[in-house]
């Protein structure tokens, strides 16, 4: 389990591409885990979760069946 994913993605703190770290989740997310730090200044991202979609959805759209 040494092995840390690594991804190069915008930081805005940096306000240029760093590498970022996932850090060992202690939330029980596993593999799913969004949460990225940047390598450079330390700052956390959620990334993975579908945010661009879910701001394309009307936010008082909900269909859960009861
Ligand atoms: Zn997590
Ligand atoms: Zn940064």
């Amino acid at each position: 389990m040494s092995m840390a994913a690594m991804i190069e993605v915008y930081c805005p703190e940096c306000a240029d591409l760093r590498v970022f770290e996932q850090p060992p989740c202690v939330d029980g997310h596993g593999m799913d885990c969004p949460e990225w730090l940047c390598l450079t200044c330390g700052t956390a991202l959620l990334i993975g979760v579908p945010v661009e979609l879910r701001e394309q959805l009307p936010r008082t759209f909900s269909s859960r069946a009861a």
